[in-house]
């Protein structure tokens, strides 16, 4: 910086200098952890088929956990995830590896479902009694069930507005999609997946905070929470840790 002469120049470019630094330490330490899981993403899918050990499939219980898993494919996101700083993701990300419309959803643990009228890739079901807190009321929640376009593939026993239908475990809720509700911009062929808390009022909260969801680690048996590390590198399996 000698060619910068002025004093309160070089002091300027020197404090951006170090400001520059710090952000890239954070930015290193926010892209470190979830950067690993986005790379193993590519990796499966770009040959799907020759990742099959990678796959959860549904139905499927892990040890003593209350929930079954809701579809079959590779959980590429978890709990906690950052995709931009600030923001961190509510749920599970379940990539299928196979075509739209293919990899079924099915229901985790019993309850009752819930379509609201505008819901095109949606369905919630309330759990009156949470397995792991008993008495307190949570709700599971299902989306990316239909194409970039909004033609739902949630299965036909549950139209818009359906309201309280009692599901089984391991009922057929509908299959993998891409909507996003942008058009242009559909998601990768997945299922997400996430455990909402109950506002208190007989509905659930907003669902896009993760304040509002749980930790599914506990749901599921195998450790899901991107915030305590311990899965950074590990592809998440039953009995897998
Ligand atoms: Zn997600």
């Amino acid at each position: 910086m000698a060619f910068v002469r002025h004093p309160l120049a070089r002091l300027v470019l020197s404090v951006a200098f170090v400001l520059l630094l710090i952000a890239g330490f954070f930015l290193y330490r926010w892209w470190g952890a979830d950067g690993a899981r986005v790379s193993l993403l590519r990796t499966y899918l770009r040959d799907p088929a020759a990742h099959q050990d990678w796959r959860v499939q549904a139905g499927e219980v892990c040890g003593d956990a209350p929930f079954q898993m809701p579809t079959n494919g590779y959980i590429g996101f978890v709990w906690g995830d950052s995709f931009r700083p600030g923001h961190h993701h509510q749920g599970l990300d379940i990539f299928g590896g196979e075509d739209l419309n293919t990899t079924p959803v099915m229901a985790a643990y019993p309850g009752y479902l819930t379509r609201l009228p505008d819901w095109k890739s949606s369905v919630i079901v309330r759990i009156p009694s949470d397995p792991l807190q008993p008495g307190r009321q949570i709700w599971t929640y299902y989306t990316h069930m239909a194409d970039s376009q909004g033609n739902s593939y949630i299965a036909p026993e549950f139209p818009p507005g359906a309201s309280e239908v009692f599901v089984e475990a391991g009922t057929l809720l509908g299959r993998q999609g891409n909507f996003s509700g942008d058009p242009d911009n559909p998601t990768g062929i997945h299922l997400h997946f996430s455990i909402v808390l109950d506002d208190g009022r007989g509905s659930f909260r907003n669902e896009l905070e993760i304040e509002n969801t749980l930790d599914p680690s506990a749901y599921l048996g195998i450790p899901l929470n991107a915030r305590t590390r311990e899965n950074v590198e590990a592809i998440p399996l039953c009995g897998a840790s």
